[in-house]
């Protein structure tokens, strides 16, 4: 049986939404009026709260801050031509929370809590999703060590919160992506697969070291060779050779994306096949040089599909067909935008 949330609202005195300028939306900068937040304690989730979104008092020796137990998932909130509000797949992100949680040795969060949660913060700030297309709310839940003991071990105590923000689209152009052959995002046997903070930490260098070389982003490659692709920055990287939709099988070092199942799934609708395996980036490189490769792009929430117009590999580079006229790519993010704002019936059943 469901178990039904108790939340204790308290709401913020005046909104700060008639402030915000909803046609420049950088991502991550713009919160909503309120955040949810829960304890952990004694074994059990409690206290769950909706409050005024705003600073939160903490202990400087929590355990978050020093050992890095901490991750967080993202998903979106879409409004509909009709004003109902919809959020994509969240029990894909549910279950996901608990397989980060479970790697860093963090407490299960139950699904319907997750769940509930979300949906009751959605609903108190709907007024907060935008209108306009290509638009949407941003939904941040998180999970972070709130023991304040400097002893390398488990907490006992976490705190969950789930913050929002409107957000525009993530990446405005096609991009130039380098395949990054000396650092690695996550190696076998790590937590490549969850979304634990310091995965992110430690992809900020070899990003910003592409950055000044005049790159949008990076592929990373797998930590023993560099010889196969594994994700474009934050997101999964996939492939059209020879008519056939490519991909990397998830893995210890790859995150299982919602955004790259679900295309999976469309296409195998559409009557295209599907390749999960391991994918070297000589065969990828071959298949541009010799026009095998049609589409290359990264696949996630945030953007749901950022194509690929130059891959550079050791100095060398690769241009992909004109992106803008990619019949796959350009298809697959109609059908999922056209699911998620609620333009064609929901037959898999994927918006909540
Ligand atoms: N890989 C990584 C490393 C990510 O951070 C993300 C974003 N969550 C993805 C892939 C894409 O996952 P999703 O489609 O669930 O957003």
């Amino acid at each position: 049986m469901t178990e039904t949330l108790n939340i204790k609202v308290t709401k913020a005195t005046s909104s700060k939404l008639a402030g915000v300028d909803f046609d420049n939306l950088p991502f991550g900068k713009t919160f909503s009026d309120h955040m949810l937040t829960a304890d952990y304690a004694d074994g059990e989730w409690k206290n769950f709260e909706i409050l005024p979104f705003g600073d939160i008092g903490l202990s400087p020796a929590i355990s978050a801050l020093h050992y890095g137990q901490a991750f967080f998932e993202g998903l979106k909130a879409y409004k509909h031509a009709d004003g109902k509000i919809s959020v994509f797949r969240p029990e894909k992100n549910a279950a996901r929370f608990n397989k980060s949680a479970e790697r860093l040795c963090m407490p299960a969060l139950p699904e319907e809590f997750f769940i509930q949660s979300i949906a009751a913060i959605v609903d108190m700030d709907r007024n907060w999703v935008p209108t306009k297309e290509n638009y949407t709310l941003y939904i941040r839940p998180f999970m972070f060590a709130t023991d304040p003991y400097l002893g390398v071990a488990p907490s006992s105590t976490y705190k969950f919160m789930v913050l929002l923000g409107p957000t525009g689209p993530y990446f405005s152009k096609n991009l130039k992506v380098k395949i990054e052959t000396e650092y690695t995002r996550a190696s076998e046997g790590g937590f490549g697969f969850a979304k634990a903070a310091g995965n992110y930490g430690g992809s900020m260098l070899p990003a910003k070291k592409a950055m000044e070389q005049g790159f949008d982003q990076l592929i990373w490659t797998d930590a023993k060779t560099h010889e196969y692709v594994e994700e474009m920055g934050a997101a999964n990287v996939m492939f059209v050779i020879d008519g056939k939709l490519v991909t990397p099988s998830t893995r210890d070092t790859i995150l299982n994306g919602v955004t790259r199942e679900s295309i999976i799934q469309l296409a195998k609708d559409f009557g295209m096949e599907v390749e999960e395996r391991r994918v070297s980036v000589k065969e990828v490189l071959e298949a541009i040089a010799n026009g095998a490769c049609t589409d290359a792009f990264g696949a996630g929430t945030a953007a749901t599909i950022a194509q690929v117009a130059e891959i550079v590999h050791e100095g060398k580079t690769y241009t992909l067909p004109n992106p803008s006229e990619s019949v796959f790519a350009v298809k697959m993010r109609k059908a999922l935008d056209d699911i998620k704002y609620g333009r064609v019936e929901d037959v898999k059943g994927w918006n909540f």
